[in-house]
This record gives structure tokens, sequence and C-alpha cells, in this order.
């Protein structure tokens, strides 16, 4: 597998990372391997699944040619200003270079590095799974996302919460792990070379095409504001948006107490650590903004005289609000089944939302249902849809084909969080079969088929998750 290693981000000055090998397990045993990623990727699944392919995907062994480091960033947390984080539990293995692109290798829970702190480095088999699920179901889902090539189980406990759960590593697939916080960390320090190299490794490793500084500014800008209004067309909620926590790629990052909503309400959180409600869903876009003005503040000492650099850096900032709209309006219309949407569809979009927020339908249901008519049903008070409907009907009557548009716009299945907590319990136990049944459902989110017909059912009212940990 040698062939397919190279190490770019390890030739940065090595100021920016530490060299960390991952710490042996006791007993790795591979739960779930994702043999389409593997092989899209020039890996062999079966070479993987295999003993000697187990222990690198464990970290007990490194694949030829890696050379592996724990990456360096800052970052703000809660909006609190933390100059040093770091890879505390990942450690990047390397870059597979295939005909797909270069990606980066990163495992998680691989063991202590400099960057640990008080932590022990390793994550337990809960927030594996439920990343890897959550994951590839964004990917599924064509949401620019990291990707899940294998959880692996180590044999070993991990104390979480006073509790000895089962420790495993996840390895996770990403166009690369460089994060807001990682030009944070340089920028802190003054570091304008430093900036400087991550600037050009970025531009050429993602954002060929972007003319200096500035021009990555307006390419983050761009890929990102695209990003959460995917986000906001699934229901989808990070919940931990610290800057440390967003990738300059564009790709979702960093799947910890995140979830899809199933009620639908603007100041929905999940999260157990956000007790203000600063990542609620309907904030997202605004905290993405917050976020990428500490990027474009990174970047000034880069763009020249100070002034002029601080109106260039205003007017890329400025750019993400039409951007967001444009592709809020586009992916919503395509939901209610309007393939060119015009400014006012805008209404009609906020005036389902708003009905549905009041009588907490449920998000992924109720647009599923708009093209079966099963979508009334959803609402606690149907005439509240009644009255909209109608005037939605007579909009959608002027589509070709809006049966169509909707059909391909809204998924019948999302990895609702309670499915998540009972394949997990089931994992804890031994039992692993839900977990793949679950993956395969939502692998093929827009098809239907008998046997995932639960899965796209609500939670019952005592199955509803209310909070959601990392
Ligand atoms: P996260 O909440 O996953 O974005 O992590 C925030 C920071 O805490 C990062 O620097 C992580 O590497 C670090 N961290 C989280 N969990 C652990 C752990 N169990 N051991 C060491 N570092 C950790
Ligand atoms: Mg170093
Ligand atoms: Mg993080």
């Amino acid at each position: 597998m040698s062939h397919h290693f190279d190490n770019s981000y390890a030739r940065l000055p090595e100021r920016f990372f530490a060299r960390q090998s991952p710490t042996p397990v006791a007993a790795p045993r591979l739960l779930a391997l994702n043999a389409g990623l593997a092989r899209d990727l020039g890996f062999d699944p079966a070479a993987l699944a295999a003993a000697e392919g187990v222990d690198w995907l464990a970290g007990n062994a490194l694949p030829e040619g890696a050379e592996p480091i724990a990456m360096a960033y800052a970052g703000h947390q809660f909006g609190g200003w933390v100059p040093q984080l770091g890879d505390g539990r990942a450690i990047l293995l390397g870059e597979v270079v295939s005909p797909a692109g270069r990606f980066d290798l990163h495992l998680k829970g691989a063991g202590p590095t400099p960057f640990s702190r008080m932590g022990d480095g390793r994550a337990w088999l809960g927030p594996v799974l439920r990343e890897y699920l959550l994951s590839e179901a964004m990917a599924a889902l064509a949401i620019p996302t990291t990707r899940a090539l294998a959880a692996v189980a180590t044999g070993e406990a991990v104390a979480r919460d006073a509790t000895a759960r089962p420790g495993a590593v996840l390895l996770r697939v990403a166009a690369s792990h460089i994060r807001v916080g990682t030009f944070q960390y340089f920028a802190a320090r003054q570091d304008s070379e430093a900036l400087a190299a991550l600037t050009a490794h970025v531009i050429a490793r993602h954002y060929p095409q972007a003319d200096g500084p500035l021009g990555l500014l307006e390419a983050v800008i761009a890929a990102q504001a695209r990003l959460i209004a995917g986000w906001m067309s699934l229901g989808f909620i990070h919940g931990v948006m610290n800057t440390d926590n967003m990738a300059v790629s564009g790709e979702t990052i960093d799947y910890g107490p995140c979830a899809f909503m199933d009620a639908y309400h603007p100041d929905r959180v999940f999260s157990s650590i956000d007790h203000t409600g600063r990542y609620a869903y309907a904030q997202q876009p605004q905290i993405a903004l917050w976020n990428l003005a500490q990027f474009a503040t990174c970047l000034l000492p880069l763009m020249g005289e100070r002034e002029a650099a601080i109106a260039a850096a205003t007017a890329a900032l400025d750019g993400f609000a039409p951007i967001y709209q444009a592709e809020w309006l586009r992916r919503f219309a395509a939901k209610i089944g309007i393939s060119a949407p015009q400014p006012e569809d805008g209404d009609l979009i906020e005036t389902l939302l708003s009905r549905m927020a009041l009588l907490r339908a449920d998000f992924t249901r109720v647009f599923a249902g708009l093209a079966n008519g099963t979508a009334r049903a959803e609402f606690a008070e149907p005439e509240a849809f009644d009255h909209w409907a109608e005037a939605w009907r007579a909009r959608i009557a002027q589509e070709a084909d809006p049966q169509a548009v909707m059909a391909a716009a809204n998924p019948r299945r999302i990895p609702r969080n309670h499915r998540i907590e009972a394949v997990i319990a089931a994992a804890v136990a031994g039992d692993m079969a839900p977990f793949h049944h679950l993956h395969a459902a939502l692998s093929a989110p827009f098809e239907d088929r008998p046997d995932w017909a639960g899965l796209a059912a609500a939670p019952a009212p005592d199955e509803v998750v209310q909070r959601t940990f990392c």
C-alpha cells in the first residue's frame, strides 16, 4: 500500500505539528469497514479486513510510508479564545493519493499526543459509531463531509462518566484537517512565515484557482456558505461550531454532539455542552460568518497595507449572506417542488417552516410527505397545513415535474438519535447487525425499501432523545 502514501503536511515546518505514532491497543477487532470508500481510495477491502490491515486500522502498525503526526491548532470554543488545542486524541497517519484525490487518513482515539492536556487520547464505541453513521449519512446526502473508513474495537476499556466503556478507534478520511483554528494558532503567535506557508499549502491543496490570501478567503467563505445551507436543508445541527471544528476545505468535520432534528424548531439544541444555545439550528449561518471573520483576521497580515486589507476582507465577508441565501432558497425550494425559485418563494417556505415550528412537526417527514400526500398528517393541527398547501399547490402548478424535484431533494431517512442510541446499545452488547442495517438504509436515503420503512419513523414520545454527548 506504500505507493498510495504521501505526507505533505508533515513536510511543513516542524512547529505545525508534533511527530507522534498511535499507541497500540490490546486486541483490535474490526467492527465496520467501508468497502466502497476503501475501493474509491485504491485500497483492497479484503486486505484491510485481514489481520495486517486491521492492525494499521487500529494504530498497531503503520502503513508503509506513513509519517504520523498530531496537528497543532488553536480555536475559539463557545466564543472563548484557547491559544493551544491540537490533535489530542487523533493522529494524522498521512495522505492517501488516489484517483479520487488526496485525502487525510486520521485515526481518532489513537492514544495520547503532546496536545492531549488532561485527556486520555481515546474514544469509546458510542461516539465512534455515531460519527461513522452520521458522516456516512451526510456523504449519501451529497453534503461535503469527512468520511468513515473503518471502526475497530480496541479490546480496552475507556473511562467515561465514571463508567468503563468499550474502546474503539475510527479511521476518518478528509480532504484535510486544516481548520480555521490552524490559521488562528499561527496568527496568535504573529508567525507570518507560518501563515504564508499554511496559506500556500491550502491554496495548492484545496483552492488552486484562488488568487492569494484574499482569493482563499473568498473561496472558503463560499464553501462554508453552501455547506451551512446544506445542513439547514436537512435539519442538521452541528452542535460545536467552534473555530477549531470548521475545516477550511468546506467539509463537515468533527461529529460530536450533533444531531439531525426530529421535531422542527429553529431554537433546537441537542448538545449537552451548549448551555446557552450558541450553536442552535437557526444560529448556524451567523456563527459560520463569525468564524469566517476570525479566519479573515488571520489572513490580514498577508494582505498588504492594513486599511486596504480590512476593506477587502470586509467586502469578502459581505459575500457570505448572498451566497448562503441563494443556496438556502435553491435547496428549500426544491424541497417543496420548485426547480427555479423566485425571490418571493422564500415567503412560502418560511410560512411552512413557521407552522412546522409552532406544531413541532417532524422536519424530515413533512418534506418527504409533500410528494406522497402524507405531510398533512404530520401536523398536530392539520388545518395549519391545509391553508399553506392551497398557496403551495397554486405555485407548483407552474412546475413541469414537482414530484421529481421533491423526490430528489427530500430524504426518506436521516440518522435519528434514538436509532443511533439503539445501534450503540446493541454494539456494546456485541451485536453489530443493527449498525449494519441502519448504515445500509442511510446509504440510500432517497430510496424506499420495505425493510427500511421502520427507520423513517419519528421517535415515539418515550423514545425522543433530548441531549447528545461527545
Ligand atoms: P472536540 O470537542 O472533539 O472538538 O475536541 C476539542 C479538543 O479537545 C481537541 O483539542 C481534542 O483533541 C481534545 N480532546 C477531546 N477529547 C480528548 C481526549 N479524550 N483525550 C485528549 N484530548 C481530547
Ligand atoms: Mg513539532
Ligand atoms: Mg474538534
